[in-house]
C-alpha cells in the first residue's frame, strides 16, 4: 500500500537514539549484527549479565515460593499503595540495618522498578539546569545514558587499576564544583570486580562532605563477593554524608526480570527531607510505573527464607568459572588481568595492540570476534574504558568453555609474529 502523500507532523525523538547507543543493550546489539549468518554454531554471549537464563543460576525454591504464596493470597493483584507495601518497606529496612549503625525505618525505602529505574528516579529528582554529576570511570552505562538522557553534564572520576580499583579521590575534587549534585559509586564494584575497603569508604565520605554533595551508592552486588573482602555499606558514613543507597533484587537473587529495586535514605540528620528531595521523589514516583505490588509482597519472606547455601553455591560456581578462565587467558598474553576480581559475574582484560595484529582497537577486536567466531565480548570502551574487554562469568560452564576456545582460535589467528 502506498503511503498517503501527507506531511506528517511527528518524528522519532533523536535524544532517546544518543542515549539509547551508551547502553549495554545498544553496543551488545551492535555486536550481534555482526555475526555470519552463515555460520552453523551458536553464538556465545559473553557480554551481556544476564546468569538467569542459564539453569545453573536459577533462582532459590524459597524466593520463588515468596511470590507464589504473595500471588495465591489474592490480595496483591491491586495498584501499589504510594509508598510502596509497608510491610516491605520495614522488612527490608530491618534487612539492610544488620550491617548499619544509623539506623533505617521503613519511611526511609522507596520501591522502584528494578536499580534501573531507582538510577532514573534519583536523576530526575536531582536534575537542575546546569547540574553536572560525577561518575566513575569505567562505569556502568545507564548512569551514562540516564545522565545524556536527563541533560546532566557527566563528570568523570577514575578507578585505579594499580591500585585495586580504588577511587581517584585527588581527581574527585578537581571535578567538582557548586552545580554538582551527586557522587556516584558502585560497590561492590561492576565492572572491576572489587569491593571497597571500611578505611577508603571513608575517605570517599570525607570528600563528598567537603564538597557538599551527596553520595549515590550502587550496592546492587552486595551479595555477589566471592573472594576475601569484607562488603562494607557506604550507609555506614552516614553521619559524615547523607547516603542513598541503591538495591535491587535482580542481581543477588539472579532474577533480573523480577523488577525490584530499592532506594534507602542513610540520612540521620535529615538533609534529604529538608532539601526537599524526599518529597521530589514522592512526586516522581506519582509520575513513572510503581514497582509490581506483589514483588513488594513477596519480599519480606524473599529477604528471610532464602537460605545462606543458595548465595554460597553460585558464589562457588562463579568462584569456579573464574579460576578456569584465568587459565584460559594465561595462553593468551595480548590480554591481561590487572587483578583478580573479588565480585560481581565479570572479567576485565587490558589488551596490548602492540602483540595484536590487524586489530584497531576494543572494538574492533570485538566486532571481528563476532563475525568470526559467533562469540560476544564487551568492549572496555563502552564501560569508559578504552581498549580493555569484560568477559562475563555469569554463565554456564559449557558456554564459558567453548567461548574461550573460540577467543583462542581467533587469538591465534591475530596474535601479531614474534619477530625476534
Ligand atoms: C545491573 C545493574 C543495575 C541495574 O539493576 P536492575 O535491578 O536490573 O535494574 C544497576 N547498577 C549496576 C551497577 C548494575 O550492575
Amino acid at each position: 500500500m502506498e503511503c498517503p502523500p501527507k506531511k506528517w507532523n511527528f518524528v522519532g525523538n533523536q535524544d532517546v537514539h544518543e542515549a539509547a547507543s551508551k547502553t549495554l543493550r545498544g553496543v551488545v546489539t551492535k555486536l550481534m549484527g555482526s555475526v555470519n549468518p552463515d555460520d552453523p554454531r551458536t553464538i556465545l554471549p559473553l557480554a551481556h549479565g544476564d546468569p538467569a537464563v542459564f539453569p545453573v543460576f536459577r533462582t532459590s525454591l524459597d524466593a520463588e515460593n515468596a511470590i507464589v504464596d504473595a500471588l495465591r493470597t489474592g490480595e496483591y493483584n491491586c495498584y501499589s499503595p504510594g509508598d510502596g507495601v509497608e510491610e516491605a518497606r520495614r522488612a527490608l529496612a530491618k534487612y539492610l540495618n544488620r550491617d548499619l549503625t544509623n539506623k533505617l525505618t521503613g519511611d526511609d525505602i522507596f520501591f522502584a522498578v528494578g536499580c534501573n529505574q531507582a538510577i532514573e528516579i534519583i536523576l530526575t529528582v536531582l536534575q537542575r539546569p546546569g547540574a553536572n554529576i560525577l561518575l566513575p570511570r569505567p562505569g556502568f552505562p545507564h548512569y551514562e545514558a540516564r545522565a545524556v538522557f536527563s541533560q546532566y553534564e557527566a563528570r568523570h572520576f577514575d578507578l585505579l587499576p594499580e591500585k585495586d580499583w580504588e577511587i581517584d579521590l585527588e581527581g574527585i575534587e578537581a571535578l567538582a564544583d557548586e552545580n554538582t549534585v551527586a557522587l556516584v559509586i558502585i560497590n561492590p564494584n561492576n565492572p572491576c570486580g572489587n569491593v571497597y575497603t571500611y578505611e577508603h569508604l571513608k575517605k570517599v565520605a570525607e570528600t563528598a562532605r567537603r564538597l557538599g554533595v551527596m553520595v549515590i551508592s550502587d550496592e546492587v552486588y552486595d551479595h555477589c563477593i566471592y573472594g576475601c573482602s569484607p562488603f562494607v555499606p557506604m550507609g555506614k558514613f552516614s553521619s559524615i554524608v547523607p547516603v542513598l543507597t541503591l538495591g535491587a533484587l535482580s542481581k543477588g537473587w539472579y532474577v533480573p526480570g523480577w523488577r525490584l529495586g530499592w532506594m534507602a535514605m542513610n540520612d540521620p540528620y535529615g538533609v534529604f527531607k529538608r532539601t526537599g528531595v524526599v518529597d521530589s521523589i514522592r512526586s516522581c514516583q506519582y509520575i513513572t510505573p510503581d514497582a509490581v505490588t506483589f514483588l513488594q509482597a513477596a519480599l519480606p519472606g524473599i529477604l528471610n527464607n532464602t537460605k545462606e547455601e543458595f548465595f554460597k553455591d553460585k558464589l562457588q560456581l562463579l568462584r569456579e568459572n573464574l579460576d578456569f578462565a584465568l587459565d584460559k587467558i594465561r595462553d593468551m598474553p595480548a590480554l591481561t588481568c590487572v587483578k583478580k576480581p573479588e565480585s560481581c559475574t565479570y572479567l576485565l582484560l587490558k589488551m596490548n595492540l602492540s602483540m595484536l595484529e590487524d586489530i584497531e582497537d576494543d572494538h574492533d577486536f570485538c566486532l571481528k570476534l563476532a563475525k568470526e567466531e559467533a562469540v560476544i565480548v564487551l568492549p572496555g570502551d563502552a564501560l569508559g574504558l578504552k581498549n580493555w574487554l569484560r568477559i562475563s562469568l555469569g554463565v554456564d560452564r559449557s558456554v564459558l568453555e567453548d567461548g574461550l576456545e573460540r577467543l583462542k582460535a581467533y587469538y591465534d589467528r591475530h596474535a601479531a609474529a614474534r619477530r625476534h
